[in-house]
């Protein structure tokens, strides 16, 4: 789990493409120093004819990443229906902006037995996010952590407005961990470094950062705002040079998940 005094990095394309691809990003992010690869088999799409994701396929290639790198796993479910399948493969749920207040899903998430990634929804405010929070661990799953992703603002520039000052005040207002998504946040590569270590300046538990072999051939619209191999390899180096100010250690890989921990309680 996300420790205090640790500085967790999680890293990985948006969206599992080939096997191929999701392996070569996996192998590279973990040997820069992420604790957990990401990836969505199952994906929220404005657009109705973008690519959906590889759904039960990219399960199914997350695991064989995980059984060939040993890295542990976070992806994204979206349906209460799914929630049992998507936990026997993921390490960690994600529950996406778009999902923040469905509340069936929270609750469904709540009773499984594996850490929750919660994202801030786009328009939701901190409140509410903390009620959000508060389904899940109203079901017996302690293990929320909490993301801000950026809001909706009047803003264009950036895709989203990156609340920092959300990391602080949910640090006055709960004991859960907080980390930052800067991808998505910005929505542009170049935001995404400086926004990373102004999250860890912040006071953020880790940080989610979308990372991609050849961004500019990713499979979704979010290869704009991918780090590529070298750039992540780049940004860890700031990152680790940073951690002793902040009085932090990076938090290294999750061990290898036991059998036992495989199965759902
Ligand atoms: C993602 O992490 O790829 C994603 C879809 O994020 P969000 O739900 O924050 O838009
Ligand atoms: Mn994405």
């Amino acid at each position: 789990m996300i420790e205090n005094g640790q500085f967790t990095v999680i890293a990985g394309p948006c969206a599992v493409e080939t096997y191929e691809t999701t392996l070569a990003c996996a192998r590279s992010v973990l040997n820069a120093g992420a604790a957990l690869f990401r990836a969505g088999a199952y994906k929220p799409r404005t657009n109705p004819k973008s690519f959906q994701g590889l759904g039960d396929k990219g399960l199914e290639i997350l695991e064989a990443v995980r059984r060939e790198t040993g890295i542990r796993i976070v992806t994204e479910v979206m349906e209460p229906g799914l929630v049992e399948k998507v936990a026997a493969c993921a390490d960690v749920l994600q529950i996406g902006t778009r999902n923040m207040s469905n509340f069936p899903l929270l609750k469904e998430v709540g009773k499984a037995r594996r850490p929750v990634i919660l994202k801030r929804g786009m328009a939701a405010t901190l409140d509410e996010l903390l009620h959000a929070a508060e389904y899940i661990l109203q079901e017996g799953n302690e293990h929320v952590i909490l993301c801000e992703r950026g809001i909706r603002t009047f803003e264009t520039y950036t895709r989203n407005t990156l609340d920092l000052s959300a990391v602080p005040a949910l640090k006055e207002l709960t004991h859960l961990p907080v980390i930052v998504d800067p991808s998505h946040g910005t929505g542009r590569r170049s935001l995404v470094p400086p926004m990373a270590l102004a999250s860890l300046a912040a006071g953020a538990d880790g940080i989610m950062v979308e990372v991609h072999p050849d961004p500019d051939r990713s499979w979704t619209s979010d290869g704009k705002q991918s780090l590529d191999l070298a750039g992540f390899e780049r940004l860890m180096e700031d990152v680790k040079r940073l951690l002793p100010h902040f009085g932090k250690e990076l938090a290294p890989a999750w061990p290898k998940r036991t059998p036992h921990a495989a199965r759902l309680a």
